[in-house]
């Protein structure tokens, strides 16, 4: 029988939230039985949504603005995020150094920003194996806080884990709408930008100027009043994960009224659509998306705006055949591409990417992740990444994109508030003998606080020149 995009036969593209389970599923959760996650899914399918329809269409409407090149989109956060990051300092760190690079990002590009956190929900990993040797054990790998723990004795997957991740999760982001609402992003405030650490005098100075112009500018609009409609008190700040664990997004994904700001929900008689109301945005992970595998299925039957990674792997047609089927009434803005091909390979296969896209008629948002293609070990086997392969991915997305006559509208970054030795290289020149001092990542390498926002002051510049 003829199949469709998906896999499908004809007659069974009917799509549920459980329909994914009928598919063949990469980084598969398998518990102790079958019945062992009932309860704890039970549970799950009790509990209100974490975010609604109207915030997650609040993000769609702009990140329509993204996609036609109105506005520029910056998200950022741990690789992995552990339940014990649910706590005011780190929380409060990184809602601040999202915020300042955001302003950075507006004085480059002239344009809104739309943030994203990767926070509040960010337990789930992908793995290359199920198992690492640890002292000479062989034992399952850690997949996240969502699944099993890091420490050794914890690593058998524990449905229980899924409960407590809607709990941090919910608490995560209470907190941060309470400071938002409390005034931490209030820009009438003054702010500590931090710079000391910058010893070339030149790259100093241009960061002066960068912070002293929107300094300059914040306080222009605050003496003129302009800020009538309040917006300088607080700023938008979205939230966002890898939806690995279907279980648990399944749990969480409910038939609710498209709110009144939904400019293009799914048509259908009861004015409903299927909404994860875990989060707002939502990726599938360069492993698991197969055109006819579980992920996918998941991800082409909700409201909610979608990334996928696309690695060096993804061939052009495979990328338009994947766009129809999660996107198959071309929505503009509906889908961020969060492309991670590594400094050495993004010049090869991006423009294909880019011209299989237009002649398809997809809009979509082009994010460049600098981080992922970039990994490399020391020789003593320490994971980490050179600050200066992350801006040549970025500078060459920039300039590829422009060959093309596309619109780079955003990067994705690991990141923390903490000043963390994870990364080397950059201003705070990190050397690879330095990154023991304080490494404290439970996956992938992360920027620290001052690398992230010299990022942030570079990308700036790049759209400037
Ligand atoms: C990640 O973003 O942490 C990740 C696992 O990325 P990718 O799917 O691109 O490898
Ligand atoms: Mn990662």
């Amino acid at each position: 029988m003829a199949s469709t995009l998906n896999g499908n036969t004809p007659g069974e593209d009917i799509w549920t939230p459980s329909s994914w389970r009928s598919k063949n599923i990469k980084q598969a959760v398998v518990y102790d039985s079958e019945a062992a996650a009932l309860p704890a899914l039970s549970k799950l399918e009790t509990l209100p949504p974490i975010v609604t329809p109207t915030e997650i269409n609040r993000l769609k409407n702009t990140l329509r603005e993204v996609a036609l090149g109105n506005a520029f989109l910056l998200q950022g956060g741990d690789c992995a995020e552990l339940f014990s990051y649910c706590a005011d300092e780190p929380i409060d760190a990184k809602i601040k150094l999202l915020l300042q690079m955001s302003l950075v990002l507006i004085w480059g590009s002239n344009k809104p920003v739309v943030r994203i956190a990767r926070m509040a929900g960010q337990y789930a990993k992908p793995r290359s194996s199920p198992t690492e040797v640890v002292d000479g054990k062989e034992i399952p790998s850690f997949r996240g806080d969502i699944l099993n723990g890091f420490d050794i004795n914890a690593r058998t997957v524990d449905p229980d884990r899924l409960v407590q991740a809607y709990f941090h999760s919910a608490a995560t982001l209470n907190y941060v709408r309470a400071q938002l609402s409390s005034g931490i992003a209030d820009l009438h405030n003054p702010m500590d930008w931090g710079l000391g650490h910058v010893k070339d005098e030149d790259l100093q100075s241009r960061y002066q100027r960068i912070v002293g112009s929107i300094t300059e500018s914040l306080k222009f609009m605050n003496t003129i009043g302009a800020d009538t409609a309040g917006q300088l008190n607080s700023v938008d700040l979205y939230t966002s994960h890898e939806g690995l664990v279907l279980q648990y997004e399944e749990a969480l994904t409910r038939r609710l009224r498209h709110p009144s700001n939904a400019t293009k929900p799914t048509v259908s008689p009861d004015g409903k659509g299927w909404y994860n109301t875990s989060t707002h945005f939502i990726w599938i992970g360069d492993r698991t998306r197969q055109l006819d595998g579980a992920h996918i299925e998941y991800f082409r039957g909700i409201e909610n705006p979608i990334g996928i990674k696309v690695g060096p792997s993804m061939e052009n047609e495979e990328l338009i055949s994947l766009l129809n089927i999660v996107n198959p009434n071309k929505e503009v803005g509906k889908v961020t591409l969060i492309t991670r091909y590594g400094e050495g390979k993004v010049e090869e296969l991006l423009g294909g990417h880019i011209e299989a896209v237009k002649s398809s008629g997809h809009l979509v948002i082009w994010q460049c992740d600098p981080m992922h293609g970039n990994t490399r070990s020391t020789s003593t086997g320490v994971k980490t990444r050179h600050f200066s392969s992350i801006l040549s991915e970025l500078s060459s997305a920039l300039k590829i994109h422009k060959q093309h006559g596309s619109y780079l509208g955003g990067m994705h970054l690991e990141l923390t508030g903490d000043a963390v030795t994870e990364c080397v290289g950059g201003s705070v020149a990190l050397e690879e003998g330095d990154l023991s001092l304080n490494y404290t990542t439970f996956c992938d390498p992360r920027l620290n606080e001052k690398q992230a926002l010299e990022m942030a002051f570079l990308v700036a510049e790049f759209y400037r020149a």
